[in-house]
């Protein structure tokens, strides 16, 4: 078994979803044998990163870095909301599939944001959880005075930065995996029209 969880390796896992990124960027999808593929895994799985990101339909993990079966722990919310199911799929990719590297993509032009931004009072079934867990990173972006679309980027960038302190003080199992090296985190966003995922912080870097 390759050997996993040294900071090292989730670096590594990151340049290779970098590189299926720009891929994906230019239109240069790698070809995959999906049957063998499908064949091979059905004995179990063993994905190289979990990733947090949008329930967006334009937004998939797995295509953003042209990524195959079995590649990819995924999870999606709207607006990647964090609840204890949540969470906890993220804990079991970490803890039992041991994955080198955690992701947290965001992206551009975010509608839960979107909504954040523009009614945090919003009251509507279930959608108000999810619009007053951003609620608050939007009231502080709306502090730096901007407005439009640059104040939805402003409230995204704030909320991203918010996950990442939310899964490291709500999740002991995270937070220690990345205390002792075997996990890696990238803090990223997608760009809709590019299609390219930037950097916004990574553990590996000193700062960035
Ligand atoms: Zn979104």
């Amino acid at each position: 078994m390759t050997q996993r969880g040294k900071g090292l390796f989730g670096r590594h896992v990151w340049y290779k979803l970098l590189e299926g990124n720009m891929r994906f960027v230019q239109g240069l999808f790698q070809g995959r044998n999906l049957l063998d593929l499908r064949s091979t895994l059905a004995g179990g799985q063993e994905p190289e990163a979990a990733v947090l990101c949008c329930s967006d339909s334009r937004v998939p993990a797995e295509i953003i870095f042209d990524q195959s079966l079995g590649d990819l722990f995924v999870v999606r919310t709207a607006g990647l909301v964090l609840d204890p199911t949540s969470i906890g799929s993220l804990e079991y990719a970490v803890a039992h599939l041991h994955v080198p590297l955690l992701v947290i993509k965001g992206h551009e032009s975010c509608g839960a944001v979107t909504a954040a931004v523009a009614h945090p009072e919003c009251d509507e079934g279930h959608i108000t959880a999810i619009v007053k867990q951003i609620a608050p990173s939007a009231a502080q972006a709306r502090e730096t005075g901007k407005t439009g679309p640059e104040l939805v980027e402003e409230a995204t960038n704030r909320h991203l930065q918010y996950l990442e302190e939310a899964l490291k003080r709500e999740s002991r199992i995270i937070a220690e995996a990345l205390d002792q090296g075997r996990l890696d985190l990238v803090v990223a966003k997608y760009q809709l029209q590019s299609g390219k995922v930037d950097v916004l912080s990574a553990t590996f870097f000193e700062s960035f």
